[in-house]
């Protein structure tokens, strides 16, 4: 038995759960973190690891301005973590590429990245399109049939499995309380003060957060909180370690520190199903050869999918509880990206007991919440 009273309740260890975790003990709060385990769901496991800007926030400028922040915070973070635990999470920031096989991919992403500036005025969005020989330096062994590739200085990638063991390390080492195969199964609520029960015992807590990922679309409602998040899976493909060719990570194609390549990644609407099919895998590793020619000549080593938490505009949801305050939860597709602005500001957020105004955007109320409900 551990004790059974705390500052603070997170309930779900993915990537979500753990920034938040982290975040609020190192501010001081007391904080359990209850992960169901190895049955659930669970994308923080089975992720491609980029920490991505330049996809991110079309029609959604504070999405846009949420995730640069992120991507701004993940050096201080990853240096932290680093230092309080000796984990390093392989971030780097290099900038990145996304690569456009034909013409006409390069025509639209030109007309995204320049609409994607527009809404982003006075935060600015520094990018080029770049082609032919310019790309060929940037990019080493860039397939002969790529149009061109965007660029923008502000992606990178890190090791997001090292990046979640590094969080739980810095959780539990700040004084955390980590309690896994505890599935959340009950709970009663009162304005700033819950009961929760996991693993046959009862904690209480005037805060508790839903960051139970794809669990959260069940647990909400007991919360007055509403999370319409749906399963969208992803295939990757990794194959065995090469040279050191890729000086940049592009959206679906990164070499990790160690060598390997990581293929990705589909996006498929098939409910709750894992299964891996040869159409995906073989459109993946199609779409690589024709950007790098030379990973023909690589072995695929592994193979997996994952459910991606997914809102049904695709954007993060971050609540707070109108019937029990206290209740905060966080929702997102992005969660190796927004790792740094999880740990160092929706977290102190949650621990002074208020989402800052400029978070409303992200809210639920943005869906028909009463007829879903
Ligand atoms: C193929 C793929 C590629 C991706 N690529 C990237 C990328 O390049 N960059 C990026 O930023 N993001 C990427 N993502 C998204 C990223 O992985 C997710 O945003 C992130 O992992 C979500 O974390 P989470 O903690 O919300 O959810 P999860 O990792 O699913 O964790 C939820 C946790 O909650 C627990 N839980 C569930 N229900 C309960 C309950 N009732 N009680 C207690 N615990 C419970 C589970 O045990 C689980 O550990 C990708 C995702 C996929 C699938």
């Amino acid at each position: 038995m551990i004790r059974s009273s705390f500052d603070a309740i997170v309930i779900g260890g993915g990537l979500v759960g753990a920034a938040i975790a982290y975040g609020l003990q190192r501010q001081g709060l007391a904080t359990l973190l209850l992960d169901e385990g190895d049955i659930a769901f669970r994308a923080s496991r089975g992720n491609f690891g980029l920490v991505w800007v330049q996809s991110k926030g079309l029609g959604a400028p504070h999405y846009q301005r949420w995730t640069r922040g992120s991507a701004e915070e993940w050096p201080k973070l990853a240096a932290e973590l680093q230092q309080r635990t000796g984990i390093g999470t392989g971030l780097q920031q290099p900038g990145g590429v996304h690569i456009c096989l034909d013409e006409e991919e390069f025509a639209q992403r030109d007309a995204y990245m320049a609409q994607l500036r527009r809404e982003a005025g006075n935060l600015g969005l520094e990018y080029r399109m770049i082609r032919g020989a310019e790309a060929r330096d940037m990019l080493p062994g860039l397939g002969p049939g790529v149009a061109g590739v965007s660029w923008t200085p502000y992606d990178g990638h890190a090791s997001p499995l090292y990046l979640l063991r590094a969080l739980h390390t810095g959780f539990t080492g700040a004084g955390g309380t980590y309690r896994p195969d505890a599935r959340v199964d009950g709970a009663a609520c009162a304005p700033h003060d819950f009961r929760i029960d996991a693993a046959g015992q009862s904690f209480r807590s005037p805060r508790v957060v839903l960051a139970a990922g794809l669990g959260n679309a069940d647990l909400a409602p007991q919360f007055g909180l509403h999370a319409p998040v749906r399963p969208q899976r992803g295939q990757i493909l990794v194959t065995e370690r090469a040279r050191n060719l890729m000086l940049m990570p592009t959206t679906t194609i990164r070499q990790t520190e160690e060598g390997s390549l990581m293929l990705g990644d589909s996006k498929e609407e098939v409910g709750f199903d894992l299964g891996q099919t040869p159409e995906a895998m073989k459109m993946i590793a199609n779409r690589a050869v024709r950007a790098f020619p030379w990973v023909a000549d690589l072995n695929i080593v592994r193979a997996w999918s994952a459910l991606r938490v997914m809102a049904p505009d695709g954007l993060p949801i971050y609540d707070q509880s109108l019937r029990y305050p206290g209740a905060f939860t966080a929702n997102c597709h992005s969660g190796v990206t927004l790792a740094g602005i999880h740990a160092n500001r929706l977290a102190p957020m949650i621990a002074a007991g208020q989402l800052e105004p400029d978070m409303a955007p992200f809210s639920a109320e943005r869906f028909d919440v009463r007829s879903a409900a």
